[in-house]
């Protein structure tokens, strides 16, 4: 399927590696040009090497944080019509809320829900001036069954969603639809890290843990990012545009409700 976007403009957040990384990689393949963003230049530069060897598309590095004022500034220089955005950043530490300061709530807010929305309000009056705009969120499964130790996460994550979920509804007579990709266990650095964590507290192994949680899962494996990317790639697309305000869930069915 042709996804109607090439030659549109996107700016991916986050995208030297792992999800962002992989909607990167989805866009591209469909002639999207890109600015990516990420802390480490060396990776980053070398993601976008990669991207553009591979799909041929222009691709400008940004590196940054993009949790900082100077982070966004520098993003959106580099991308000044921004027809798709896709939002990430890294996610908070997991722990135990009677350890977490204000200092901690505010600084998982501002990744995990403020710095999005400080995005969508930079490049969502352009997109509707033009008719066109794709934006994604990149937040969690944790939004729908809240993961204990990411107590950080559940509640910056679902803050963002809150919003988006009234934003996404104003904005979609104009061609801009805004929706939330929720992913479950997928096989990339994060992943692991909070499998760190775990293996120390429960005296396992890394290994025993990730081979615990992959037989758990209905699919028995972990997501790829290739799947999340391509999940984007179609959000982003224009046969999209009648979706809106959703939250696509993207776990191998382990969320177990019906609706
Ligand atoms: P990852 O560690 O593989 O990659 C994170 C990417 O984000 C890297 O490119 C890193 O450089 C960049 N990054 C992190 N913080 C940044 C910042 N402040 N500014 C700019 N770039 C930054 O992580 P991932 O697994 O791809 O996770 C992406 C998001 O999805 C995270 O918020 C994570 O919590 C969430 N998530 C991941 C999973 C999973 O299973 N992988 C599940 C649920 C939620």
């Amino acid at each position: 399927m042709d996804m109607g976007i090439k030659g549109r403009n996107a700016l991916v957040c986050a995208a030297s590696k792992g999800l962002g990384k992989g909607c990167a990689m989805a866009l591209a393949g469909e002639g999207v040009n890109l600015v990516i963003t990420a802390r480490g230049k060396e990776a980053l530069e070398a993601t976008a090497a990669e991207i553009r060897k591979a799909m041929g598309v222009r691709v400008i590095a940004v590196p940054g944080d993009i949790t900082t004022p100077e982070g966004r500034a520098a993003a959106l220089a580099a991308c000044p019509q921004v027809d798709i955005l896709v939002n990430n950043a890294g996610g908070p530490p997991p722990g135990d809320f009677r350890n977490w300061s204000r200092e901690d709530w505010v600084k998982a807010l501002d990744a995990n829900m403020l710095t999005p929305i400080e995005l969508i309000k930079a490049t969502v009056d352009g997109m509707i001036a033009r008719r066109f705009g794709r934006i994604v969120n990149i937040t969690s499964g944790a939004v729908k069954l809240p993961i204990p130790e990411l107590g950080l996460s559940n509640g910056a994550r679902t803050g963002l969603t809150g919003f988006v979920a009234g934003l996404s509804r104003q904005t979609v007579q104009h061609n801009v639809t805004i929706n939330g990709l929720l992913p479950g266990p997928f096989d990339t650095d994060r992943l692991r890290g909070n499998f760190i964590f775990n293996a120390q507290k429960l005296g396992k192994t890394v290994e025993e843990l990730a081979k615990a949680r992959a037989e758990g899962n209905p699919a028995k494996r972990f997501g790829t990012i290739e799947e999340f990317g391509a999940a984007c790639a179609f959000l982003c697309s224009v046969h999209a545009g009648y979706i809106t305000g959703q939250n696509l869930l993207m776990d191998g069915g382990h969320y177990p409700g019906t609706l």
